[in-house]
């Protein structure tokens, strides 16, 4: 009887646990790159970053909602948010994480393909997940995971990822990003799929 007792607690404090674990999704940041005067990328880029950028987060968003997340943006229109603001947004909630998505640019026209930065060690484990699902999804180049101390990177205080998910100045590849909105949504549900493959 007694062991049964025991039995009965334990099983009950396993489903509290997983039942806590379930609700306890993070709040998840999401920075559009630039926006508004900061239009990104390089002057005389065809494609402006901050446009594909936003239109992204936005996917991201709703994918992330559909799935039960709450979600901030930190733009979600095409205006100017200086990085301490974007900082701000993150670190002002109580268990977050910060997603920061960007498009590339270079002056060989050749550079193609994925980079996913983080700074801080409790986001590696997050930054891995969504570099490998962003190359798979894009079929494009794997320019791998790396370390660098953004400015967003640094003083967000929660686990934070920067994912540079192509370049605009890249011919096949900027008319990609710009020319489909599939692909987009692609890039998105890699994003989406990461995060929740983590949190
Ligand atoms: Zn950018």
């Amino acid at each position: 009887m007694k062991k049964n007792g025991h039995f009965l607690s334990l099983l009950l404090a396993v489903l509290c646990l997983s039942a806590s674990a379930a609700w306890s999704h993070p709040t998840v940041v999401i920075d559009a790159g630039h926006g508004g005067h900061d239009r990104g990328g390089v002057p005389g880029d065809r494609y402006a970053e901050k446009t594909y950028t936003l239109d992204v987060a936005k996917r991201l968003r709703n994918d992330l909602r559909s799935s039960g997340y709450r979600v901030i943006m930190t733009r979600d229109g095409d205006y100017f948010v200086g990085l301490g603001g974007r900082c701000s947004v993150a670190n002002s909630q109580r268990n977050a994480i910060f997603m920061c998505i960007h498009f590339n640019s270079a002056p060989r026209e050749g550079a193609s393909g994925i980079e996913t930065y983080y700074y801080t060690r409790q986001s590696a484990g997050l930054a891995a997940a969504v570099h490998s699902r962003l190359v798979r999804a894009a079929g494009t180049e794997d320019r791998h995971v790396r370390t660098r101390g953004y400015y967003v990177l640094r003083y967000t205080r929660v686990p934070a990822v920067l994912a540079e998910c192509g370049f605009l100045t890249n011919r096949s590849e900027g008319a990609r990003i710009a020319g489909s909105g599939a692909y987009r949504q692609r890039l998105a549900d890699a994003l989406a799929s990461a995060i929740r493959s983590r949190y």
